[in-house]
């Protein structure tokens, strides 16, 4: 393990506390909007890696439901879910290992949506810090953004999920999950674990735009040179290294509240390689910004080959995709039915 890795580990074992009675059982999702990143590789899909691979048993969805509580042009959505499972597939996401699935595929995630969507008061939701955000981007804002956390309850509650690995602004959510979970168990009876979130990155490794390392990097920035996408080609990146924004003084050193950007660029080669800043600061002792970008492009280039060349394999495959999609949602479904089937019952409509 290296560093970021280790920082995980301690993170997971002080932050999670299991609930007595449920099996583990993690959650996590990610929207289709976008190439994945640089931020979103070593924020979050390393660690469902992880995961995985240490025999926990893990559910990962393609959150589209979640993705159109904002505009998105239909065509655009389709293409950004098999790119998305074709990233996650190239990034070591194995469905023999975790359940993959694409949300709207799995109905019940709306159904017990609209369940606890009925017993969550307007007041609990208009308090989100993400709908602030959201009102000065959007001109109006749809219904289903308010629900969006009642949605994000629901794919929790729906797997009996433990484990939420999320990123530090989706905390607020969680919690709320957390609140509908106890509130709904107060009310009909013992039903649902209460997820615990742990917080899946360390925020002096979250990952800065390249174009403003005051702001993160982001799948929806609208300049495509802030952020290194796994997918993007040698050229590229190398590009995108060479115009990231640093500052006028030509040493590479670790400085992040007086030199931010060229601070956010070892941030970025460290987590990506697992070598230290300090011996990438060693390594580029003497030489000038503009050279440190090109070294570290090149091992950045190396290190998503594999990445690369495994995801224009799996796109061009767009049946195995479609497959792996339809497998992880049947899998997803059966698990899915019962906490419904039970919850039904316990509300009083008993759909069985
Ligand atoms: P959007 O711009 O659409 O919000 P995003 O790129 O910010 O997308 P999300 O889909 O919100 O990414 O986040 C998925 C996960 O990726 C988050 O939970 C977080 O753990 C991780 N992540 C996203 N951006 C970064 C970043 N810059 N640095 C580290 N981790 C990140």
């Amino acid at each position: 393990f290296n560093e970021c890795d280790n920082l995980f580990r301690t993170n997971f074992c002080l932050q999670v506390k299991a609930s007595p009675g449920y099996p583990k059982r993690v959650l996590s999702g990610i929207q289709p909007t976008g190439s994945l990143h640089l931020g979103n590789y070593l924020g979050a899909i390393k660690k469902w890696v992880h995961l995985q691979d240490s025999g926990d048993e893990a559910f990962y969805s393609i959150a589209d439901l979640h993705a159109i509580t904002v505009p998105q042009d239909p065509r655009n959505l389709r293409t950004g879910i098999l790119e998305m499972t074709a990233s996650l597939l190239a990034c070591g996401i194995d469905p023999e290992k975790c359940v993959l699935f694409q949300q709207s595929k799995v109905l019940y995630h709306t159904q017990l949506c609209w369940v606890l969507a009925s017993f969550t008061t307007m007041a609990k939701l208009g308090q989100q810090a993400q709908l602030r955000e959201k009102r000065e981007i959007l001109q109006e804002l749809s219904t289903a953004l308010y629900l969006y956390p009642v949605l994000q309850a629901a794919d929790i509650l729906l797997y009996k999920a433990t484990h939420v690995p999320v990123g530090e602004d989706q905390i607020s959510h969680l919690n709320l999950a957390s609140f509908i979970a106890r509130g709904f168990n107060k009310r009909f009876g013992d039903t649902f674990p209460i997820p615990h979130p742990f917080i899946n990155e360390d925020s002096s490794r979250r990952l800065k735009s390249l174009r403003n390392p005051l702001s993160k990097m982001s799948k929806s920035d609208n300049d495509p040179r802030s952020r290194i996408n796994l997918c993007d080609s040698p050229e590229e990146i190398l590009l995108k290294c060479k115009k990231a924004v640093t500052d006028c003084s030509s040493a590479v050193e670790y400085d992040p509240e007086k030199r931010p950007g060229i601070s956010n660029l070892l941030v970025i080669h460290s987590s990506l390689t697992g070598k230290t800043i300090d011996t990438i600061c060693q390594e580029a002792a003497g030489m000038e910004t503009g050279n440190y970008k090109i070294t570290m492009a090149t091992e950045i280039i190396e290190v998503l080959r594999p990445i690369r060349e495994r995801f224009h394999e799996l796109i061009k495959e767009p049946a195995y995709l479609e497959d792996v999609l339809e497998t992880g949602a049947s899998r997803a479904s059966a698990c899915a039915r019962e906490t419904w089937q039970e919850v039904s019952k316990r509300i009083g409509i008993d759909t069985s």
